[in-house]
């Protein structure tokens, strides 16, 4: 029998889970000490997405920890003490004050006068006092941070019409607008037109003002923003170096040669050696990767993972990636718009060994990497999805209780019991090994025409082309599925959710914001609109989703799938814009309320995060690590507290 103990506690709308290191023990000892230097380096780089998510973060972490460390074993009756303590469980998830999938500011459920007294009443070397600032000057610069709804009330706001960056509380900007980060940008764009290797400008710096007025970027990198934090990474990834092999090894290099220069051209080495790294045993993600942090999607957020090669999954995405070609053809795309040649899309089931930054708590389950555009036609892309993660995820829902109530009725629930994990892993698979990889610009097409509607159209398109193929009898062929019916499953759970379940997700009266949940809403609303086979029924007063002829709507994908892939190959912002403010966004509202209701019924948690396991070294006499072993019996909140005094650099 299974023992491990997956579930962790409940705070808020999350739940923790653990997930484990499946196959660790059969690793070598090198590659487990190579794990544990690059865990290390994925741990090292937590302040920075602190930083990068809102410039009062860390102070109002600092601040809090020290209350709860102080208090926590007198206060623990006290009501305003437990609402701080759930408010910094919250802050610790997002890396910030704002929920990590809403981008709302959180409310504090504890008074500005106690945060005021417990200040107070602190020893001020407990506090991340600024130099020469009072406790109290402390307190008046975080308390309407903290407690005013008006002020940097959302991290992320892609509201048509609105000043993005003026009214985004993302630090990447400092008081400039977003016409002005634009130009700035499209201007070194411009200059840079005629590389045939395009950086990507923007992402590693934060954008000001200097004394004179006049646009500056302060480049994160060693000796410059950030030093203190990037110094331990590459500590750490020198390390990493002596227990990696080659290619490994010249990757890890590249990375520090980054990392100490700043430059992007440096970045784009790296990422050409990485993504040519395929099969190595462990590998790892690090550094400003992912753009959907800035309103503007130039600048990226600090993330680190560390994973290594599940065979058995492995082997299932390669079949897929060896049959590229043939889905590029057969899809219903513009012959135009599609790959003459289908390649580099390798794809990876592994294992996450340790999770950093904007990987952590709450990570993906499926990675599609480098984002540039060019060296992904060029070079190809990695694709991973995390066996581990995902498995966890099915371990904490079994059983449930969530179709049972949303299921329209018992062959269809009889449907998604029989086959939803299957379909779920393979749509993952479908989604990052085939769809982000497939399909082209046409000449002369800028990557970044779709702007603030970029990531969801990107996102609808490898959606759509995963479940376009996830009904095709090839997947049956060729074994990755148990028979013609078990796409359904996957349809039905996808439809439901982009059409109404996933509204679990957001606050009544709020509007759908996040990408991926766009791309959902979009594809499921549209295909309800234009497809007989798809629809909401009600009975005894609950709303539930129908499909009537399976083979029917995925013509409806299908059309779908060519209409998107042409809006990216043109970048047609002005469709971009309508498709998604017309089907991605307004939420119904008797709906919303009525999903709400029926969820919290359930009394289940809508977000879930991950600890990670304690990758701990085992010496030998003269104190050399020789090997390291994984402890999970850590809990959020020791953790938590353990990283922001092992980790602190900022
Ligand atoms: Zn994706």
């Amino acid at each position: 029998m299974d023992t491990f103990n997956y579930s962790d506690e409940r705070f808020a709308d999350i739940q923790m889970l653990r997930y484990r290191l499946n196959g660790f023990d059969q690793l070598q000892p090198r590659q487990r000490r190579l794990i544990y230097y690059l865990s290390e380096a994925t741990l090292s780089g937590r302040d920075i997405t602190f930083d990068q998510f809102g410039r009062y973060n860390i102070t109002i972490r600092k601040t809090l920890e020290a209350i709860f460390k102080y208090r926590c074993n007198t206060q623990t009756d006290n009501p305003e003490f437990q609402a701080l303590t759930e408010y910094l469980k919250c802050l610790w998830f997002a890396s910030g004050i704002h929920h990590h999938y809403s981008q709302d500011k959180f409310t504090p459920h504890f008074s500005a006068a106690y945060l005021k007294a417990e200040i107070l009443a602190l020893p001020p070397s407990s506090l991340p006092l600024a130099e020469g600032q009072t406790p109290e000057a402390l307190f008046c610069e975080i308390e309407p941070v903290v407690f005013d709804p008006e002020v940097m009330n959302k991290r992320v706001n892609l509201a048509d019409g609105d000043d993005l960056l003026r009214t985004s509380a993302c630090n990447y900007y400092q008081d400039i607008s977003q016409a002005e980060a634009e130009a700035y940008y499209n201007a070194r764009k411009e200059a840079d037109s005629s590389n045939p290797e395009p950086l990507s400008h923007g992402l590693n710096s934060t954008l000001r003002r200097d004394a004179k007025g006049q646009l500056t970027e302060d480049v994160w990198h060693v000796g410059g923003k950030y030093s203190a934090a990037i110094e331990r990474i590459v500590y750490w990834l020198e390390k990493a170096i002596h227990e990696a092999e080659e290619p490994t090894k010249e990757v890890i290099r590249l990375l520090i040669q980054y990392y100490t220069t700043g430059n992007l051209a440096d970045f784009n080495a790296y990422c050409k050696a990485w993504v040519a790294d395929n099969d190595s045993t462990v590998d790892f993600i690090n550094g400003f990767i992912e753009t959907y942090g800035d309103p503007l999607g130039l600048k990226g957020s600090w993330e680190g993972l560390v994973e290594y090669v599940d065979e058995a999954g492995t082997r299932r995405t390669r079949l897929i990636s060896d049959n590229a070609q043939w889905f590029e053809d057969h899809s219903p795309v513009d012959v135009r718009f599609k790959k003459k040649e289908a390649r580099g899309v390798s794809a990876r089931v592994i294992c996450a060994a340790q999770l950093g930054g904007d990987e952590y708590p709450a990570t993906a389950i499926g990675i599609n990497l480098p984002n540039a555009d060019w060296i992904r036609a060029q070079h190809g892309s990695k694709s991973i999805t995390i066996a581990n993660i995902t498995d966890a995820y099915k371990r904490a829902a079994h059983g449930n209780g969530f179709w049972e109530e949303f299921a329209v009725d018992e062959p269809t629930l009889q449907l998604i019991r029989t086959y939803d994990d299957s379909c779920d892993d393979l749509h993952t698979d479908l989604h990052e090994c085939l769809g982000h990889g497939s399909g082209q610009l046409l000449p002369g097409v800028d990557p970044d025409a779709l702007k603030n509607y970029a990531s969801t159209i990107e996102e609808a398109r490898a959606d759509l082309f995963a479940l376009y193929y996830i009904a095709d009898h090839r997947l049956v062929e060729l074994g990755l599925l148990p028979d013609d019916e078990a796409y359904k499953a996957q349809y039905y759970t996808y439809m439901a959710n982009g059409l109404m379940t996933q509204l679990v997700r957001i606050s009544e009266g709020k509007q759908i914001e996040e990408a991926h949940m766009r791309n959902r809403a979009l594809i499921a609303r549209w295909c309800c609109r234009h497809s007989e086979a798809l629809r909401l029924i009600k009975r005894d007063g609950k709303t539930f989703t129908q499909i009537t002829d399976y083979e029917a709507l995925r013509q409806a994908v299908a059309r779908l799938l060519a209409e998107v892939q042409r809006i990216k190959s043109e970048g047609d912002y002005e469709a971009a814009r309508r498709l998604v403010e017309d089907y991605a966004v307004a939420i119904d509202a008797d709906l919303h309320h009525e999903v709400l209701e029926r969820y919290k019924l359930l009394n289940l948690s809508p977000y879930k995060g991950f600890i990670n396991p304690w990758l701990k070294p085992l010496r030998d006499a003269q104190g050399d690590i020789v090997d390291v072993e994984a402890d999970y019996s850590e809990t959020y909140t020791a953790q938590m507290l353990r990283y922001s005094h092992d980790y602190a650099t900022l």
